[in-house]
């Protein structure tokens, strides 16, 4: 019998939970999330076709350590008859040593501590739940899955800054994100559409956190997030690609200090800030009349087509476009916007098939293709799991 896995993928809001009964090459059998709405958390279990299952809230001020023994425990108690074999993690940044899943152990604790500070949006959040499941169950193995893996693949001249060599030997260098739900792409495209799954491709990876990824023969060669995941697309809080002048100008001449630029570049820019503090949620922007939500949209769309320039240059032409994550899958205006400014790379969009989230969204004569397919980052979390702890 294929082993029970746990997949946990916890972020700044939320820790989102699925259960894979069959083996990972199975849909899972139940996808759970706890997340804060209004004053409460609210845990919600759902089966494959997405029924509710069970529904639970807790006061806002609910320990970590609770949240995740009741996740445990009720998954337990779901198990008709078997028990978990694992618990697999995302961790989004595995600085230059962690190019693989790893096995969680003492020593792999102790050097997160060193990452933590490289992502300060995500990795204490996904290292929590880590930590807490190995006080509460200290005999479950874990694995960690990091979201910076796909990339090391980049030739050297893509994950170089023009800095100081010490400073590159010192780690500080772009090593790109989004790397779980970027090899689920690249898996499903090989499936789907080998002929263009083999020649080069960009993958738009539009969430909250948004970035594109070079993608020659299924292999990351280029990337727009860097050494942190502030870098590239306009996101949803983020700001993305910036002059550092700005930030010198922020310290010296307004006097804010580094918590604060920080503060301001991962929370309060990106759609959230360019809109004047509408939204950070693109549903609301396209639906808003307000013209600063429009311009924030504008923005989002101009440098999704420009770094869609630059790594088509990365890659020496380009065979496929594909869109994935809450916006890439589901905003058909910002798939059409996008594609509306590449006409020179021969794309010839499909608008009807684009309003209906077709699996294709171009015209059979178009240069390029383009596909929408939606990510699942639990399923290669789950499928690296099962493989790092073996039969
Ligand atoms: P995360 O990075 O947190 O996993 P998601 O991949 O869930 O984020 O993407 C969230 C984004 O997707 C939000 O900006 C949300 O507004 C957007 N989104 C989800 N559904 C739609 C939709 N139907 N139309 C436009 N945007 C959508």
């Amino acid at each position: 019998m294929p082993p029970i896995i746990l997949t946990i993928n916890a972020g700044s809001s939320s820790i989102k939970f699925a259960v894979f009964d069959n083996g990972a090459e199975r849909p899972a059998a139940v996808r759970g999330i706890v997340e804060s709405i209004a004053s409460k958390l609210r845990f919600v279990a759902r089966d494959k076709e997405g029924r509710p299952l069970a529904e639970r809230d807790w006061p806002r001020g609910a320990s970590f350590d609770a949240l995740l023994q009741y996740i445990l425990s009720w998954v337990e108690e779901h198990l008709d008859d078997g028990r978990l074999a694992g618990v697999g993690h995302r961790v989004v940044h595995g600085g230059c040593d962690h190019i693989k899943p790893e096995r969680v152990d003492a020593a792999l604790i102790k050097a997160f501590d060193r990452l933590a500070p490289l992502a300060p949006l995500h990795e204490a959040h996904n290292l929590a739940p880590i930590r807490a499941v190995a006080r509460l169950r200290p005999d479950l193995p874990q694995i960690a899955c990091f979201d910076t893996a796909f990339h090391h693949t980049m030739p050297p001249v893509a994950r170089r800054f023009g800095l100081p060599r010490e400073l590159e030997n010192a780690g500080i260098r772009r090593y790109g994100f989004h790397g779980l739900s970027y090899e689920y792409i690249a898996g499903k495209l090989r499936e789907t559409a080998p002929s263009i799954a083999s020649g080069r491709v960009i993958a738009a990876h539009l969430g909250n956190g948004a970035s594109l990824c070079a993608m020659a023969n299924g292999q990351s060669i280029d990337t727009t997030m860097g050494f942190t995941t502030l870098d590239g697309l306009v996101m949803g809080t983020r700001c993305g690609n910036l002059d550092p002048g700005v930030i010198l100008f922020l310290q010296q001449e307004r006097g804010l200090t580094a918590g604060e630029v920080a503060d301001m570049l991962y929370r309060r820019s990106g759609l959230l800030g360019v809109s004047g503090g509408i939204a950070s949620d693109m549903r609301t922007l396209i639906a808003s009349d307000d013209r600063r939500a429009a311009e924030a949209v504008e923005l989002f769309v101009f440098r999704i087509a420009r770094e869609i320039g630059a790594l088509t240059s990365s890659l020496g032409g380009l065979d496929g476009i594909v869109f994935t994550a809450g916006i890439g899958e589901n905003a058909a205006p910002v798939r059409k916007a996008v594609l509306a400014g590449l006409g020179w790379l021969g794309i010839e969009p499909d608008d009807a098939a684009n309003d209906k989230h077709a699996a294709i969204i171009t015209a059979p004569q178009s240069r390029v293709e383009v596909r929408v397919i939606p990510t699942d980052e639990e399923a290669i979390i789950a499928r690296h799991t099962e493989q790092t702890i073996g039969p």
